[in-house]
């Protein structure tokens, strides 16, 4: 007994040693106060910005969330999606009610985009019982409708085809959005390598391990990339007085010279750059920075990250704080730092310009913001 108990002791002593010698390895240390340290002088700039987030997805109402999102002065706004391999997005009327809650007792923070339900498409009422429910969000404070990549890549019409953004039917959705003065998300397609071949390099791969359903490689039948961003192209070039945020890049994000053509061509688009921060700083610096300077007014700060019901609290708000401290360094500083296994060159934006891409942009694209 009393040698198992010195042994124990002598394991746990070992232990100790070990992952004391882990933190305090002086090279280690270093690196990790010092990391620390810009991260948290990279939160500071970025809450004095008054940044507002337009691509988020709360599902539930939390004080340590609340108390972030005072603390860095943030702005979200919280974007529902119908999706019917999830149970929790795959209710509408439920996902409502949390959202006008959060929105509630947000003091202010939190805005709600709605979103109509697509798979409904195929009911004779679905253009009146959507536009009806739109405009009971709208009155209850909803500034912006989101449309998901289920439309071009998943729902299919009466005859067995997939419904594109541009279905006549759709039409008077986009018109009532733009008679109210709101915003259309749309999140059409989805990044180059959905349609192969694998690329475990690329940011989204993790994505297409976790949700196999999105990634067509080798599955024929569906519409090619093109066909669904040419669909979205038609709804702006017909509908000049919708805005339209194409979120994630607008699934252009390997192209800034694509996403530049798109800004020239349709004054009624803009892009986010929810979830697709990697690519750009994947992307040569120079050309990156150059894009953001001539496109200022165009490209609206959002990041993708949510909150389960489910989640970890804690653990979710080291995420968003180390997230907004990634992005705010690659825009704001000319620091070279480690991120995920890239390396990330600072951009070091113009204060102005900054301005516009963590809140300004926001305002006027989002008006109801
Ligand atoms: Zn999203």
């Amino acid at each position: 007994m009393i040698k198992q108990r010195s042994i124990f002791a002598i394991f746990l002593v070992l232990g100790v040693l070990i992952v004391a010698g882990a933190f305090l390895s002086p090279t280690n240390a270093e690196s990790q106060e010092q990391k620390q340290n810009n991260e948290e002088q990279a939160l500071h700039a970025f809450a004095a910005m008054h940044p507002i987030d337009v691509h988020v997805h709360v599902f539930k109402t939390d004080p340590a969330f609340q108390a972030m999102v005072e603390r860095l002065n943030l702005k979200l706004m919280n974007i529902l999606v119908m999706d019917d391999t999830l149970p929790y997005r795959k209710e509408l009327e439920p996902q409502i009610k949390d959202a006008l809650a959060l929105m509630h007792s947000s003091r202010g923070h939190v805005a709600f985009c709605t979103t109509f339900d697509p798979y409904k498409f195929n009911s004779p009422s679905f253009d009146a019982d959507s536009i009806k429910k739109l405009n009971r969000d709208f009155a209850d404070g909803a500034v912006a409708v989101k449309m998901w990549k289920n439309i071009g890549m998943e729902i299919k019409n009466a005859d067995g085809k997939f419904i594109m953004a541009d279905d006549p039917k759709f039409e008077p959705i986009y018109k009532d959005i733009a008679q109210h003065g709101n915003t259309l998300m749309a999140h059409q397609a989805e990044p180059d390598v959905a349609w192969g071949p694998p690329d475990p390099s690329d940011p989204s791969w993790s994505y297409y391990q976790e949700n196999p359903q999105w990634f067509l490689y080798n599955k024929p039948g569906f519409p090619s990339k093109q066909e669904i961003l040419n669909a979205r192209d038609h709804v702006l070039a017909e509908n000049p007085k919708l805005r339209m945020v194409g979120v994630h890049l607008g699934s252009m994000e390997k192209s800034l010279d694509n996403i530049s053509s798109h800004l020239d061509r349709y004054p009624n688009f803009a892009v986010d750059m929810a979830a697709r921060m990697e690519y750009l700083i994947m992307a040569p610096p120079d050309k990156v920075r150059a894009f953001l300077l001539k496109y200022q007014d165009r490209v609206l700060y959002g990041t993708d990250l949510d909150l389960l019901a489910s989640a970890d609290v804690q653990e979710s708000l080291k995420e968003w704080e180390s997230t907004y401290a990634r992005d705010w360094r690659f825009l704001a500083t000319d620091e070279t730092f480690q991120s995920d296994g890239r390396t990330v060159h600072g951009l070091k934006l113009p204060q102005p310009v900054l301005q516009k891409i963590f809140h300004d942009n926001a305002i006027h694209w989002i008006p109801g913001l």
